[in-house]
């Protein structure tokens, strides 16, 4: 178990999953979603997806307790106040996990948006200090996104921004999207960048009987037909095959959700 202060492992049950399997172990970072924190939007979708009150941040832990939310607040307040400051802190971070890996002798996975939408890929540079031979020796490098800084790291997200299905993302950068009905544009714009990418896409069905049925019947509607596969068995989307639904079911506060981003 990695805690670090941004991103940490082993409290998320997919991840957990995942991590037995013993060849990752994947550490998350959780934000105040949408503009929970006061200073901005960390989920730019959120209101035409429908998504904020069936959001994750309110599942598990961070429903009972205020701390976990005050703490997700204060990071994400210091992602706006000094962005600069921010990714030198999330470098240091990486850095650590990625030592904490190295002596479990697992690779390292990281998933940024845990609870954010944040385009990490753009506008996000950052600076990480390479060790020379000679031990008292460093060297700065800059960095356009995290994900160059960390060639050795495998990081993934799901996202809402149908755009970023069409950049040239880094290779060892997995997205997939994430499905809404509450919103026919949004949810149109969804299956579009879907059929135009191949991006694999993941829909959050009301029972996990509802999945089950739709894994078996390969299909999620007659609109587009796409095999569904099990999203819930580990959060390692990186390693999905591509152009599959990514076929979960809603757990926690989700469960009520009657926004449309829960279907069936
Ligand atoms: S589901 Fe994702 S996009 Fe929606 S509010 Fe939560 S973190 Fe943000």
């Amino acid at each position: 178990m990695y805690r670090g202060s941004l991103i940490r492992s082993g409290g998320n049950a997919k991840t957990i999953k995942g991590d037995k399997a013993g060849e990752y172990e994947t550490a998350i970072m959780y934000l105040a979603p949408a503009a929970q924190s006061g200073m901005g939007n960390v989920c730019p979708m959120a209101g035409q997806a429908g998504c904020e009150m069936g959001c994750l941040s309110k599942a598990g832990r961070a429903a009972i307790f205020n701390s976990i939310v005050n703490a997700r607040i204060a990071k994400t307040r210091r992602y706006f106040s000094d962005r600069a400051a921010f990714m030198a802190e999330l470098v240091k971070d990486i850095e650590a996990f990625v030592r904490y890996c190295e002596r479990k002798g697992v690779k390292p996975a990281v998933r940024l948006n845990g609870t954010s939408d944040i385009q990490w890929e753009v506008a996000h540079p950052c600076v990480r200090y390479i060790k020379l031979k000679h031990p008292q020796q460093e060297r700065e490098a800059h960095f356009a996104s995290i994900f160059h800084a960390f060639p050795e790291v495998q990081f993934y997200d799901y996202t809402k921004i149908t755009k970023r299905a069409y950049r040239a993302l880094p290779a060892n950068y997995a997205l997939t999207l994430s499905y809404s009905e509450a919103n026919p544009a949004y949810a149109n714009a969804v299956t579009k960048t879907a059929s135009e990418t191949g991006m694999n896409v993941a829909i959050v069905f009301r029972t996990k009987a509802l999945r089950n049925a739709r894994m078996a019947s390969r299909d999620y509607t007659g609109g587009w037909s796409r095999e569904v596969i099990d999203g819930d068995e580990t959060d390692m989307r990186f390693s999905d095959p591509r152009g599959v639904i990514v076929g979960l079911y809603a757990k926690g506060p989700a469960k009520r959700d009657t926004s449309g981003f829960v279907v069936g």
